[in-house]
């Protein structure tokens, strides 16, 4: 998801509090339950802003125990609470549900748990859990995110990464006379007193923050392809009625980019449930929800290709690729994160470099350059429910994860070395989770490169390599260093020129050479990695 912005903490990052940690590590009321499938009955109410709903989780005993802890923000009120398991008693602390059961869980067993509830959920700054819209002849026009905040905003669950349901089944009960879009395949539509159903069903695991729905009065398009892989394809793109001619140019590019990535990293992933894309109603935004691409406003918008002559629309490009890292290749932590965002975000440079060359790549590397803080890591704690996502001064997980991928890549100075890897690893964790330490040991062994000081510099330190120098134009002596600590064996390759580099190794001795040219403008990131340039004022030859 490309930067939409969340505010819960105002200005502040937030810390994490012991409830944090309660719902975001391995606690036994976590390991107790190993969900199997989510099967999810919700009525929205556009008039009144409100839901009904009843969720069904299907879970597999994980560990002997009595209580299992599940997501369920405070605002939404349970009308009744069934399972298979006798329940002794639940109670609700903030956004935990603690349910006792009268016997211990049994290992390998299988349960069912029915929740149903109803209520007003909250409007997080109009970036979910619901944003009600309408289009622009008036009709109500509406669609889910949870990302960051958490799907726990609006159904009962368990918000942990690592433990996805094998499928799930998602049944939108409508007033309106309109069309529901969600996830997967719709499997029927049915009228039952005044509403309207719509079921759909994902036949394969689905991060729980991926499931997802959208109403509005929509029309669909098919583009058919051949995958290299696979056969004919279709792609799907449910645009509302009154954008469907800007969305048939518009949904056209998915082709070309759908074709580099299976032969990047290999086949798209879900060729059960389908590859769609679906305008809607989210704020300035869009998101990666499996197999239902929410692509925000962008038609309304008047969307375009992205200037910098990428000459593809870069969103498109980012959300598609999460269907490969983020969906099927899961981070297991929230910590985690970056292997998601820093994966798409780099994959905007690569399909711009893939279809219109190596300037263009370079551009793009250029482009994220501008937008990394370097205030904090950008890999997080694990085992605490922090939200990567949920603050808008702590987005390094997306230029700064695409920028190490591409320091690393310059620094190996061998392309089949560097995809050879990256494929490594979607083939061997897709469908599943990785954490940074698996992603690292898998680019290790297929490198043969010691790049542990490199994962430790870009993804647990604020700062990169910070180079600094001074430049006598008269002399043209060239004096640089590195300015701060980097862990030991850290050696990296800086260039310097417009073409004919000068490979330098930086240490924190300074060290000289001889330019030709008289401008200090010669440090050519964009070809070995990024760092930071500093002047030193004070530098005494
Ligand atoms: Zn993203």
């Amino acid at each position: 998801m490309p930067y939409v912005k969340y505010y819960t903490a105002g200005n502040k990052l937030a810390k994490f509090s012991k409830k944090d940690i309660e719902r975001g590590s391995k606690t036994n009321e976590r390991l107790a339950y190993d969900i199997t499938f989510y099967d999810w009955t919700i009525r929205p109410n556009y008039e009144k802003k409100s839901v009904e709903g009843k969720m069904d989780i299907h879970f597999k005993g994980g560990l002997e125990h009595n209580v299992i802890l599940v997501d369920l923000q405070r605002r939404l009120k349970i009308d009744s609470l069934l399972s298979t398991s006798e329940i002794e008693k639940y109670k609700r602390k903030g956004d935990a549900l603690y349910i006792y059961f009268k016997e211990n869980i049994q290992v390998g067993e299988n349960y069912v748990l029915s929740i149903k509830y109803h209520g007003k959920p909250a409007n997080v700054d109009n970036q979910g859990p619901i944003v009600w819209s309408e289009d622009r002849a008036g009709n109500p026009f509406y669609s889910t995110l949870t990302q960051g905040i958490g799907p726990h905003y609006l159904f009962p669950c368990k918000d942990m990464l690592y433990d996805e349901p094998d499928s799930c089944t998602i049944r939108v009960g409508i007033m309106e006379d309109l069309r529901v879009v969600a996830n997967g395949n719709l499997i029927e539509t049915y009228k039952e007193d005044q509403w309207n159903y719509y079921l759909w069903k994902v036949k394969n695991p689905i991060n729980v923050y991926n499931i997802s729905f959208n109403v509005g009065k929509y029309a669909r398009l098919d583009y058919t392809y051949e995958s290299l892989l696979t056969g004919e394809q279709t792609i799907s793109a449910w645009a509302l009625e009154e954008d469907l001619d800007k969305a048939q140019p518009f949904y056209q590019q998915a082709i070309l980019v759908m074709i580099e990535y299976e032969k990047m990293f290999g086949e798209f992933p879900w060729e059960e449930d389908g590859c769609a894309f679906v305008e809607s109603a989210i704020n300035g935004g869009a998101m990666e929800h499996q197999s239902a691409i929410s692509m925000g406003k962008i038609l309304s918008n008047n969307w375009s290709n992205d200037t910098l002559q990428f000459k593809m629309n870069s969103t498109l490009v980012h959300e598609l690729a999460h269907e490969w890292w983020g969906n099927s290749v899961t981070a297991e932590d929230y910590c985690d994160a970056w292997l998601h965002e820093g994966l798409a975000t780099y994959c905007e440079a690569l399909i711009a470099e893939r279809l219109n060359g190596k300037p263009a790549y370079r551009l793009a590397i250029n482009f994220e350059r501008q937008g990394v803080d370097n205030k904090r890591p950008v890999r997080k704690t694990c085992g605490a429910r922090y939200n990567s996502w949920a603050n808008y001064k702590d987005h390094d997980i997306y230029n700064k994860g695409a920028l190490f991928l591409h320091t690393i890549r310059q620094q190996l100075n061998d392309d089949e070395l560097f995809f050879n890897a990256l494929r490594r690893i979607y083939q061997e964790n897709k469908k599943g989770h990785i954490t940074t330490e698996t992603f690292k040991e898998a680019f290790v062994e297929e490198t043969g490169q010691d790049l542990d000081p490199y994962f430790e510099v870009y993804l647990t330190q604020n700062t990169p390599p910070v180079l600094q120098y001074n430049f006598n134009t008269e002399t043209k002596e060239f004096y640089y260093r590195w300015k701060n600590e980097l862990p030991e064996g850290f050696q990296m390759k800086v260039l310097l020129g417009e073409g004919d580099f000068l490979e330098l190794y930086p240490t924190y001795e300074y060290q000289k050479v001889i330019l030709r040219t008289t401008s200090d403008q010669v440090v050519a990131q964009e070809f070995f990695g990024y760092i930071l340039i500093e002047k030193d004022k004070k530098f005494k030859g």
